[in-house]
C-alpha cells in the first residue's frame, strides 16, 4: 500500500507536543475527581506508557501511545471512571506488548491495578490468539471478565478506541474485530448501561461488516435530515411553549434510530425502509433537584399527552422501577402531527447521566470508592462468578448462556417468607426453586402462587410471591433443561443428572459385560472405546447409561467380529454406512423436500379424489404439522411430522412423501389423547371430566389416573375437531387447581 506520510506526525518535537495536549485533557477530565497521590501516579503511568510504548507506531502511522491515552480518556469522560482506572488505560497494552511485567507494574503501583491489568493482558491474549475455537475463547474471555467490573469497562474503552480507528485495517481483520464487537461487547455495553457507546459500537460494527447498507442509509438519513428536522420542530413547538410557560428548565432535541437500529428493523423485522425512517425519538431532559424528579417527569409527561393523544400499550415507566442496568426515564409513544407516531424520552440530568454513561460508574465507581451496597450490576456479576465456577459446562453452552444473561432483564419476586429474590426475566418456577435451594430444585413439583397451583415450567412474575411445593419422589430428568432459563438451575439439573448418569452407567456396565461375554469378548477399555466409537457416543458414561436404559439396544453386537476377545466394526460399519442419516437431519431433509414440492394434498375437501387415512400410531388431528405417505393399499397415510414412526418412512421412503394441508370441515372428530400430572385432590377427576365433556362438549375415550405419593398422572383419550379445540382445552384444564403438567400423547392410542 502507497500511503502518503505525513512528516509533520513524525517530527519528535511536535509529535511530543501533540502527546502533552492529550495528557492535558485526561487530567482535565479528572478534574475534581484526582487528589496529589493521584495526579503523581498518573503522571508515572504516563510516564511508563510513553516510554514503553516508544518505538511502536500504529498501522495509520501515528506513535502507539496515542491509542492508551484516547482509551484512559474514553474511561474517564464518556464512561465515569476515577484516576485507578486510568491508569490502568493508559497501561493497558504495555504487559502485552512491551517490556514492562506485571510485577513491575505491582511494585510502581499497587495489587489493584496490577490486577487490572493482567486481566486485560489475559484477554488481549485470547482475543489475538486467531485459534479455530472461538467458542473455547470466549468462554476464557468471559471468566476473565468477570473478575472486576472495570476490567470490563476499560476493555469496552480499548474496544471502542479501536473500533474508531479502524480504517487503515485490512478488511478481514476489519470484519473479524467488528463482528466480535457486535457478538460481544455491544451487549456487553448495553447490560452495563452504557447506552450510548452500545450504539456507536453497533453502528461501527455495521458500517464494517455490511458497509454498503450503512452507506445507503445514512446517505438515506443524511437526505431526509431537512424534512425530519422539520417535522421535529413541529413536533416540539407546543410543548416547548408550555414547558416554558411553566418556568422548567429543560432540553428538548429529537433525533432518528441509530443507524444500526433502522438496519435491524428492515433486516430483522421487515419493516419497510420508508417507515423506518419515520421512527423518531423526541427527548426532553429536565433540570430539577433529585426530590423533584418523579413529580417532574409526570407533570410534563401530562403536559405531552395534553398536546398529543399517546398510544395507551406504549407508556414505559422506568422511574418508579428502574432497568436493571440503572436506565430511569419515562417512554411514552404519541400521535404527532399527520398521524405519525412519536416516541417521547422523559428524563432529568442525572438520569440522562447514568443512561449515557453506565450506572456501573455512577454507582460505586465515581472517586474510586466501593460501595458496600448490593447492586443490580454487582449481583448480576455474581451470578455470573457462580456460572462459571462450573466450569465442566461445554464451553458453547456457556457462552450462549452467556449471552442470554446479556439480554436477559430481572424481575423482582418474594419468597413466602417475604424474602426479595431478584430473576432474570423469563425465569420459570423450576429457576426459583433451583435459585433458593439446590435440594428444593431437585424435589421440586410446581409451586402455589396467589393460592393457584402452577407447573414447573409456569413462568414467573414481577410481584409474585411463591411458595415452592416438593414431592419425595421427585428427581431431575432432562427434559428441565428445557424448562430453566438460568445457569444457577442448568448447572444444578445437569450435576444431579450426572450423579444419576453415574448410577446407570453401572448397571449398563453389567449389562455390556453380560453381552460380551456372549460372543466372547471381554470388557476392556479397547472394546469399550471401539464401541463408543461405533455409536457415535461421546463419553463412557453416556454410553453405559444409554446401555442400561435400552436407548443403545446393542442388537449389532452379534454382527460384529471378534478377534481373540477384541471387536473389529469396521465391516459392519461399513456396510451401514449406505444409511448414516441421523433423524433431525432426515426430518429436515423432508421439510425441504415439503417446502419444495408443489404437489398438496388437501384433506377434508368435498369431492377429493385421493384416498386418504389418518394414521393410527400418532393419530394427527386438524391444525398438527403432518405429512401424507404414499401406501401400497391405503391410499396416503396422513401422519404427523414427530410422529415416531416418521423417521423410518422419511429415510426408507422419502419419495413417497407427499405434502399435505388441511381444510376443516368441523365434521368429524378425531381421536386423540394427553397425559396430565399432578398433585393428587379429591374430586380432581371430576373437575376435569366436568370441563372436558360439559364445557368443550368433547367426548371422552377414555380417562385412567394412577396416583402414588401424593402425585397423580393421568391418561385422557378423547375425540376432538382440531388442534384448536385441543389447545383451548388443555389451556383451561391447566388452570385447575392442582394440575402441573399436560402433554400430547405421541405414541398410538
Ligand atoms: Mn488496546
Amino acid at each position: 500500500m502507497s500511503e502518503k506520510i505525513n512528516f509533520e506526525l513524525y517530527d519528535p518535537n511536535v509529535e511530543m507536543k501533540l502527546i502533552s495536549k492529550e495528557y492535558r485533557a485526561l487530567l482535565k477530565g479528572l478534574k475534581n475527581r484526582i487528589d496529589r497521590t493521584g495526579k503523581k501516579n498518573l503522571r508515572l503511568a504516563f510516564e511508563m506508557a510513553v516510554e514503553a510504548h516508544s518505538k511502536t507506531r500504529r498501522k495509520s502511522g501515528e506513535l502507539y501511545i496515542f491509542h492508551p491515552i484516547a482509551v484512559a480518556r474514553i474511561c474517564v469522560e464518556e464512561i465515569g471512571l476515577g484516576v485507578t482506572s486510568a491508569i490502568c488505560g493508559l497501561l493497558h497494552d504495555t504487559v502485552e506488548d512491551t517490556e514492562i511485567t506485571i510485577e513491575d507494574i505491582e511494585r510502581t503501583f499497587n495489587k489493584e491495578v496490577s490486577g487490572i491489568v493482567g486481566g486485560l493482558t489475559k484477554i488481549s491474549g485470547i482475543i489475538d490468539t486467531q485459534s479455530s475455537m472461538q467458542i473455547e475463547n470466549y468462554k476464557k474471555l468471559i471468566i476473565t471478565l468477570a473478575d472486576d467490573v472495570r476490567v470490563i469497562l476499560i476493555k469496552i474503552a480499548d474496544r471502542l478506541h479501536n473500533m474508531r480507528t479502524m480504517e487503515s485495517m485490512k478488511p478481514d481483520k476489519q470484519a473479524k474485530i467488528a463482528s466480535e464487537t457486535l457478538f460481544l461487547y455491544a451487549p456487553l455495553a448495553n447490560r452495563i448501561g452504557l447506552h450510548a457507546i452500545k450504539t456507536e459500537l453497533e453502528d461501527l460494527s455495521l458500517k464494517y461488516l455490511e458497509p454498503k447498507q450503512y452507506r445507503e442509509i445514512a446517505l438515506k438519513l443524511k437526505e431526509t435530515k431537512r424534512q425530519r428536522t422539520r417535522y421535529i420542530n413541529e413536533f416540539i413547538k407546543p410543548i416547548e411553549d408550555t414547558l416554558s410557560e411553566k418556568g422548567f428548565n429543560f432540553e428538548i432535541y429529537g433525533r432518528p434510530k441509530s443507524i444500526f437500529s433502522i438496519w435491524n428493523k428492515i433486516h430483522n423485522k421487515g419493516v419497510p425502509f420508508e417507515e423506518v425512517f419515520d421512527l423518531l425519538a423526541i427527548r426532553i431532559i429536565l433540570d430539577v433537584p433529585i426530590e423533584e424528579e418523579k413529580q417532574a417527569c409526570w407533570n410534563v409527561f401530562s403536559i405531552i399527552t395534553d398536546s398529543y393523544v399517546p398510544s395507551t400499550e406504549r407508556l414505559r415507566d422506568w422511574i418508579s422501577k428502574p432497568k436493571s442496568n440503572g436506565y430511569e426515564a419515562l417512554h411514552i409513544t404519541v400521535m404527532g402531527p399527520h398521524g405519525r407516531f412519536v416516541e417521547v424520552q422523559i428524563r432529568t440530568k442525572r438520569m440522562n447521566d447514568v443512561a449515557e454513561k453506565g450506572m456501573a460508574a455512577h454507582y460505586f465507581y465515581k472517586g474510586e470508592k466501593k460501595d458496600k451496597d448490593s447492586n443490580p450490576i454487582d449481583e448480576w456479576l455474581k451470578r455470573i462468578s457462580t456460572k462459571l465456577q462450573n466450569s465442566e459446562e461445554n464451553s458453547l453452552d456457556l457462552v450462549n448462556d452467556f449471552k442470554l444473561e446479556l439480554y436477559n432483564e430481572e424481575i423482582y419476586v418474594f419468597t413466602p417468607k417475604g424474602d426479595l429474590k431478584m430473576m432474570p426475566k423469563g425465569s420459570t418456577v423450576l429457576d426459583f426453586a433451583y435459585e433458593i435451594h439446590t435440594g428444593l430444585g431437585n424435589k421440586c413439583i410446581g409451586a402455589k402462587i396467589k393460592h393457584k397451583l402452577v407447573p414447573l415450567s409456569h413462568v414467573i412474575e414481577n410481584g409474585s410471591q411463591i411458595e415452592i411445593l416438593t414431592g419425595a419422589k421427585q428427581k431431575p430428568n432432562e427434559d428441565w433443561l428445557n424448562i430453566v432459563t438460568t445457569g444457577k438451575a442448568r448447572t444444578a439439573i445437569k450435576t444431579a443428572f450426572k450423579a444419576e448418569i453415574k448410577e446407570l452407567a453401572k448397571d449398563g456396565k453389567e449389562i455390556l459385560t453380560r453381552k460380551l461375554n456372549a460372543i466372547s469378548a471381554k470388557y476392556n477399555d479397547k472394546n469399550l472405546q471401539t464401541l463408543i466409537h461405533f455409536y457415535k457416543e461421546t463419553n463412557h458414561l453416556t454410553f453405559l447409561s444409554k446401555v442400561k436404559l435400552e436407548k443403545i439396544s446393542l442388537s449389532e453386537l452379534k454382527k460384529m467380529e471378534v478377534l481373540g476377545g477384541i471387536i473389529k466394526t469396521e465391516k459392519l460399519r461399513k456396510e451401514q454406512e449406505n444409511k448414516p442419516l441421523t433423524d433431525s437431519e432426515i426430518i429436515k431433509k423432508v421439510k425441504e423436500k415439503l417446502k419444495e414440492n408443489s404437489d398438496i394434498l388437501i384433506m377434508g375437501e368435498d369431492g377429493s379424489k385421493i384416498q386418504y387415512a389418518y394414521a393410527t400410531c400418532c393419530n394427527p388431528i386438524p391444525g398438527d404439522d403432518v405429512f401424507g405417505f404414499i401406501t401400497i393399499n391405503e391410499g396416503v397415510k396422513i401422519h404427523r411430522l414427530n410422529c415416531p414412526n416418521a423417521v423410518n418412512l422419511m429415510s426408507k421412503y422419502s419419495y413417497r412423501i407427499v405434502k399435505t394441508k388441511w381444510n376443516q370441515s368441523k365434521e368429524i372428530s378425531f381421536l386423540t389423547g394427553f397425559k396430565i400430572n399432578g398433585i393428587d385432590d379429591l374430586g380432581l377427576v371430576n373437575k376435569m371430566t366436568k370441563i372436558i365433556s360439559e364445557h368443550h362438549n368433547i367426548n371422552i375415550k377414555s380417562i385412567s389416573v394412577e396416583s402414588e405419593d401424593g402425585i397423580f398422572e393421568g391418561i385422557v383419550k378423547l375425540y376432538v375437531m382440531d388442534i384448536e379445540q385441543l389447545d383451548e382445552l388443555i389451556l383451561n384444564l391447566k388452570k385447575l387447581d392442582g394440575v402441573i403438567n399436560i402433554k400430547r400423547l405421541e405414541v398410538e392410542l
